[in-house]
């Protein structure tokens, strides 16, 4: 039996890896795990962690030059005041905005089921890559139209792009309507596709994990666009040319609906144009 036929078999078995996991969630946690609250707190926690790191690179940049070689727009590191009005931003947006509304679905969501069983490996990823291409799809048209509609542009998704040069804590820099509507599409998808609730908590924290990259202001060798082949995914660059020239690079993941809208570019585009 080679290897991958293991590792394709242990993929597809039940009570193995996620099980132990899940029951522990289960029998432990089921009150949080039930609490429409849950997928919000855990959004809002894991985006400050997964800033922390390229938070480290902003604020250490001049103790640490190999950084620069990294920095997308080296030139262009944010300030002190930058990093302290978007993260003021974010928690205003998401304690009085985002945690209201996700409180109001007590009204309308039934209860969260919580399966005895846990996604076999196999069932989680394709769970989490289906939830990943649908909010890419829902953000691509959003984004697209609050740019090729001037009211829906100056109105709601200008804010966001006050920053050309982006950096981590800017991911979640936008106004009201954006982050609800964001927001909804993310909180909507595990339901429509009925997902495990593991699947649920793992596409929200990867969700979170692009967006901070795609903003984040490094390109560096270990970024998803380099580790996923064929240019299916965008990344930091991509995102990068979208707050220099905002007519291209709507999709947030990956590059599939730019190109066959032709607004897909590459990063030489900044260059030439
Ligand atoms: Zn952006
Ligand atoms: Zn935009």
């Amino acid at each position: 039996m080679t290897v991958f036929h293991t590792v394709w078999e242990s993929c597809q078995q039940r009570d193995s890896f996620l099980q132990p996991m899940w029951d522990y969630l289960r029998i432990n946690h089921s009150g949080m795990l039930r609490s429409p609250l849950f997928p919000v707190i855990l959004t809002v926690a894991s985006y400050f962690v997964l800033c922390l790191p390229f938070l480290a690179c902003d604020i250490m940049g001049e103790k640490w030059p190999a950084i620069y070689w990294y920095k997308i727009q080296p030139g262009k590191m944010p300030t002190p005041a930058m990093l302290l009005h978007c993260s003021g931003v974010t928690l205003y947006n998401h304690l009085l905005l985002v945690l209201p509304a996700a409180a109001a679905q007590w009204m309308w969501r039934p209860p969260i089921p919580l399966p005895e069983q846990a996604p076999t490996l196999l069932e989680l990823a394709v769970g989490v890559v289906g939830n990943l291409l649908l909010f890419d799809f829902q953000y691509f048209v959003w984004h697209l139209l609050h740019h090729r509609v001037p009211w829906l542009y100056r109105t709601f998704h200008k804010v966001h792009h006050k920053n050309t040069a982006t950096f981590a804590l800017t991911t979640e820099y936008s106004g009201a309507w954006e982050t609800l509507s964001l927001g909804f599409f993310a909180a909507v998808n595990p339901m429509l596709l009925g997902a495990h609730p593991m699947t649920e908590m793992l596409f929200h924290i990867l969700n979170m994990w692009l967006s901070v990259e795609d903003h984040c202001g490094y390109d560096f060798p270990w970024s998803t666009s380099r580790l996923i082949p064929f240019g299916i995914y965008g990344g930091p660059s991509k995102h990068d040319v979208h707050h220099r020239k905002p007519n291209t690079n709507f999709a947030p993941h990956f590059s599939h609906w730019d190109k066959l809208f032709g607004t897909h570019a590459d990063f030489s585009f900044v260059k030439t144009h």
